[in-house]
């Protein structure tokens, strides 16, 4: 028999919330439109995702008012998806869930958050511990820790090692000249050392 995709004897928000987010591919989905990609073809190469699966999982994140479909090119007619408030209100959830899977399933550190104001690193639920508040998702500066693969191979990832905000769409449009302040190729190899410490970052990295 196929499962059921609700929960129809939970009566529970949480169980509510999986109905939306719960399927395979989806709260990654998020994640990338969190980190700027917006176009199907930068989530297809960034999520080495079926194209099938892609379409369904923006198809009903638009349907559910987590994403938006906005018309960025008219011949031929070609949409991106960006994140509503909805979306955008899943950031605490994402960022809990990144530290849950690195404290107890020993993930190296793959990415930093901070304040962009304050440079200190996120606590659990985005909050910036200095400021004493919830950091908007737009302050949020995001830099490669020492467990990223600073030379990857899908254009996507390599535009995302350079320091940048969350939501600050991805740039990948291939008519634009890369310039000096562009480089393909590891700008993250340079990067900060934290400013927060951190108890699992690996000796030596
Ligand atoms: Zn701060």
């Amino acid at each position: 028999m196929a499962l059921g995709k609700d929960y129809a004897t939970q009566e529970c928000s949480i169980a509510r919330a999986l109905e939306v987010v719960g399927e395979r591919w989806t709260l990654l989905v998020i994640r990338d439109a969190l980190y700027g990609v917006r176009r199907y073809n930068d989530f297809l190469v960034h999520l080495g995702i079926p194209r099938a699966v892609l379409a369904a999982r923006l198809q009903a994140l638009t349907a559910e008012g987590i994403l938006e479909k906005r018309r960025y090119q008219e011949s031929p007619p070609r949409d991106e998806y960006v994140l509503t408030d909805r979306g955008i209100a899943l950031w605490p959830t994402l960022r809990s869930l990144g530290l849950w899977g690195r404290e107890h399933f020993g993930e190296s550190r793959l990415r930093y958050f901070r304040h962009a104001v304050c440079g200190t690193e996120l606590g659990p639920y985005g909050e910036c511990p200095v400021c004493a508040l919830v950091v908007p998702v737009p302050d949020v500066e995001m830099t490669p820790g020492p467990g990223l693969d600073l030379d990857p191979a899908d254009p996507v990832s390599r535009a995302l090692l350079a320091p940048r905000r969350l939501l600050e769409p991805v740039d990948m449009d291939p008519q634009k000249p890369a310039g000096p302040d562009a480089p393909r190729k590891s700008p993250g190899a340079e990067a900060r050392e934290p400013v927060g410490a951190d108890a699992h970052k690996p000796v030596g990295a």
